[in-house]
């Protein structure tokens, strides 16, 4: 079956004006500067193929070869969108660097080295391909696998374009009746399943990073842009595990500011709002990168550090001195601002919601104590695996930490 050129042609063209139409909409509608790149990119490649197919044989040869050149400055447009899209800034003299290669090359070869001027095109349209493939390959949150398609494409598209050249011989592309040979009709169906098959991808695209937006909003407290009782649970659980795989043990912090409900009293709730911004500033300073933070309540927060309760209770206390030692002034009145902070430390594996329990009993101790101050769980909590082998053996634990395996009685129940 032998499709006819002009028409396939005029397919793609119109099939890139719609896509390009579509990007445009989106990337306006929802403010992604990408999308307006890859629209307009999609619009003028639409264009470039239109005119050089049904206008340039009517001009002759040199709006022809001009009509090439804005399908290059648009190859140049969608390396940019690739670039922008991952937050990198457009290289203008990138995007019309293939152009001026091309409009160079025309005017320094003969104009009987045709196909030097075809391998020179194809090189330039396989050359603006890798690009794209190499900006889109640099994104790095998201695992190799579910990576590779959007590198595989515009290669996929370049090798495509560079296979008449490294087949020169065999196609003979100055021969007059390539024109209408299968190759010719193979790029034009390969530019339209490109043209489709890239829309779709950076949709994938867009809608991954819409998604991650999401997550990340959800897993973040607004005020003070520590993670929120779920995203600590989340990026706890992962800690957990990893560490348990290394047999180290992991420690959970739990701080409450005291007497913060007269902070509000006094000063108005703005003024407690800077306060728990400083607090997290404070721990987040005071803490390694490392350790993972978050506020879990109104004026609590919770820490989990990958070491043991001896080094745990050092951070906490530095925690403590550098919060009592801020200096807030309110008016030009020095505002007191103190801390009790209650720590548990666990053998590799013990669960979160253990810890928790374990350390929020320490720092009920520390507020009874008078408040200002570290105090650690009395005796290492049991993880669930061993509070039921406890059970089972009828061994009842102290009744220091009798709340805190109380509430793990229960979930285990719940989970069985
Ligand atoms: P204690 O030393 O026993 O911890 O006393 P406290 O006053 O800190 O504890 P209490 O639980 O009585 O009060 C907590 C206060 O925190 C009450 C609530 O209005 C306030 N709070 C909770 N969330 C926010 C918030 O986002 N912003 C502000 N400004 N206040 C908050
Ligand atoms: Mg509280
Ligand atoms: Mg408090």
């Amino acid at each position: 079956m032998l499709l006819d050129t002009s028409t396939l042609y005029l397919v793609a063209t119109l099939v890139a004006a719609m896509l390009g139409g579509m990007l445009l909409y989106f990337g306006r509608h929802e403010n992604i500067p990408a999308l307006n790149w890859w629209g307009s990119a999609y619009l003028l490649g639409g264009a470039s193929v239109g005119l050089w197919t049904f206008v340039g044989p009517l001009l002759g040869e040199m709006s022809t070869l001009a009509f090439t050149a804005i399908g290059f400055v648009a190859c140049g447009m969608v390396w940019t969108a690739a670039r922008v899209f991952h937050g990198r800034a457009p290289i203008w003299r990138g995007v019309f660097f293939g152009a001026g290669a091309w409009i160079a090359a025309i005017f320094a070869l003969p104009a009987d080295m045709m196909p030097l001027r075809t391998t020179i095109g194809a090189g330039i349209v396989a050359f603006y391909a890798v690009l794209t493939a190499y900006e889109l390959g640099l994104e790095r949150r998201k695992s190799v696998q579910r990576r590779w398609p959007t590198v595989l494409v515009p290669l996929l598209h370049g090798f495509a374009l560079m296979l008449p050249i490294l087949l020169g011989d065999v196609l003979h592309p100055d021969d007059a009746t390539f024109g209408n040979s299968i190759w010719v009709t193979a790029f034009a169906v390969e530019l339209v399943l490109y043209a489709v098959g890239t829309v779709f991808l950076i949709f994938v695209l867009v809608s991954e990073r819409t998604v991650a937006a999401h997550k990340v909003a959800a897993s973040c407290d607004p005020l003070t842009s520590l993670l929120n009782r779920r995203g600590f649970a989340e990026a706890t659980a992962r800690m957990i595990e990893r560490e348990a795989k290394a047999r180290r043990p992991i420690t959970v912090m739990i701080f409450d500011i005291d007497h913060f409900k007269s902070i509000n009293d006094r000063f108005g709730h703005p003024v407690g709002d800077e306060v728990l911004k400083l607090f997290a500033s404070v721990i987040t300073h005071s803490l390694r990168i490392t350790d993972l933070t978050g506020r879990i309540g109104g004026e609590e927060f919770a820490a989990m550090l990958p070491c043991n309760l001896d080094e745990a209770m050092q951070a906490a206390e530095r925690v403590r001195e550098n919060f009592a030692g801020c200096g807030i002034e309110v008016d030009a009145a020095p505002v007191a601002t103190t801390v009790s902070i209650g720590v548990a430390g666990g053998p590799a594996g013990t669960e979160l919601d253990v810890l928790l329990a374990a350390a929020d009993t320490a720092l009920y101790q520390a507020k009874r104590g008078g408040r200002n101050r570290v105090q650690s769980a009395e005796e290492e909590p049991l993880s669930l695996a061993q509070g039921r082998k406890a059970a089972a053996s009828g061994l009842m634990p102290k009744p220091a930490v009798t709340v805190a395996r109380a509430g793990v009685t229960m979930k285990m129940e719940i989970a069985q």
